[in-house]
């Protein structure tokens, strides 16, 4: 079980006061803002519930080539360079033209927190008046607000209640039973989900097996338990959340939203750390240049909500595919992910897929690295 390491009673001492730039929220979105920050001089403060690293958000499959380009290959666990793919009819391998890696939670924030130099302090947020955040702790006031604290996008102007079931959100849970495995796997299986998709990752020594709803309303507990027995796990160490699925408006009165609060995870395959971090080094560049004295904050919230828009096809495109798998007959599925699953087919679609949040964006590290080169390279 990990720590709780937040301070409570009487060490919770109040928090005021006027940073120049106000995180709200210290996991993958905040801290890649933060990062961008470092070295401004300016009066940098994140804000989270929990320590960084404490309270861990996802199965965090990423993209190898992103940990590559924000330095953190020293938090990963696994790396595969195959994704099999079961269906009720058959079982297909895809051969990937780059590899993802699990990554140890805690480990990858804390080595991302040590490439900003802002201040972090344990509060909770529960929102904000004008340019003034409400905390557990007392109040801050900002000119520059980040919400990087999750789908609930906690620091919205009230009123846009945006809430499961009725709002565009998937359903996620997974267990940590401890074990090893040799494959990245995914179920797209009705006797799972019905809209969705079950996976297995493997991280060194331990198994983030999982089952993602894109029905809010399906239920997703006992189906975790059934994939994780059928794979001869124990259902321990659950967790789970709402993943948004839609992208939302990323600035909105005068607040910059960056990560699940700006709906920046991607529909169908529920990837969302490398798009905090995309999102969240994009956001973080405009503010830098705010605080240079390069643009004024109104430029900085037109630029990057622009920006953020301008993806808006590509996640729309991800939405289509999301509603479209779930109505392919079952018996036809295993065909038709045969065919898909072919090198050349494999190699065209994932490479447009990486490049919806390029790890070159990054700005460290090679644009493109196929995974033949990256073993060489080794
Ligand atoms: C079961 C599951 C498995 C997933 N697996 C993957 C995967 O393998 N790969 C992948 O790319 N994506 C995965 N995702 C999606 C991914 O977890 C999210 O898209 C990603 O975490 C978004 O990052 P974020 O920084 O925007 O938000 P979060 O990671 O949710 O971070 C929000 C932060 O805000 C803090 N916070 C929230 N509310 C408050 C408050 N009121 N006050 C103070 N602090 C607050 C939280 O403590 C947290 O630190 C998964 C999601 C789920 C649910």
């Amino acid at each position: 079980m990990p720590q709780r390491r937040t301070k409570r009673g009487a060490a919770r001492t109040p928090l005021g006061g006027d940073p120049d730039v106000l995180i709200c929220g210290a996991s993958f979105a905040g801290l890649a803002v933060a990062r961008e920050l470092a070295g401004t001089g300016a009066d940098v403060l994140m804000l989270d519930r929990y320590e960084i690293g404490e309270r861990q958000t996802s199965a965090c499959g990423i993209p190898t080539e992103w940990l590559r380009a924000l330095g953190l290959e020293a938090a990963a666990r696994q790396e595969f360079g195959e994704l099999v793919v079961h269906t009720a009819h058959g079982t297909s391998k895809f051969e990937l033209p780059w590899t993802f890696s699990t990554f140890d939670y805690r480990s990858l924030c804390e080595r991302l927190n040590d490439q900003n130099d802002a201040s972090f302090e344990t509060a909770k947020v529960h929102g904000r008046t004008g340019d003034t955040v409400h905390t557990d702790r007392g109040d801050l006031r900002s000119p520059l607000i980040v919400d990087a604290l999750g789908w609930r996008r906690v620091l919205a102007t009230p009123g846009g209640d945006h809430q499961p079931p009725d709002a565009p959100l998937s359903r996620g849970l997974e267990v940590h039973p401890g074990g090893a495995g040799d494959e990245m796997a995914i179920w797209i299986d009705r006797r799972y989900v019905p809209a969705g998709y079950g996976w297995s990752f493997p991280a060194r020594d331990e198994l983030r097996i999982g089952i993602g709803s894109f029905n809010p309303r399906f239920h997703v507990k006992d189906t975790t338990v059934a994939l994780a027995e059928d794979l001869g796990s124990e259902a321990v160490r659950y967790q789970g959340n709402w993943i948004p699925h839609k992208l939302r408006d990323a600035t909105e009165d005068g607040v910059f939203f960056v990560g699940d609060s700006a709906g920046h995870c991607l529909p169908l395959t529920a990837e969302g750390i490398r798009t905090a971090f995309y999102f969240g080094i994009a956001c973080g560049r405009e503010l830098r240049r705010v605080l240079d004295g390069h643009q004024p904050r109104s430029a900085a919230l037109r630029r990057y909500h622009r920006f953020s828009a301008e993806h808006e096809w590509k996640f729309e495109w991800m939405l289509r595919t999301q509603r479209l798998v779930p109505r392919i007959p079952p018996r036809l599925l295993g065909p038709v992910i045969r065919g898909v699953a072919a090198p050349g087919f494999v190699r065209w679609s994932f490479d447009h897929y990486l490049d919806i949040a390029h790890p070159a964006f990054a700005g460290a590290g090679p644009s493109r690295r196929t995974r033949a080169a990256g073993r060489l390279a080794a």
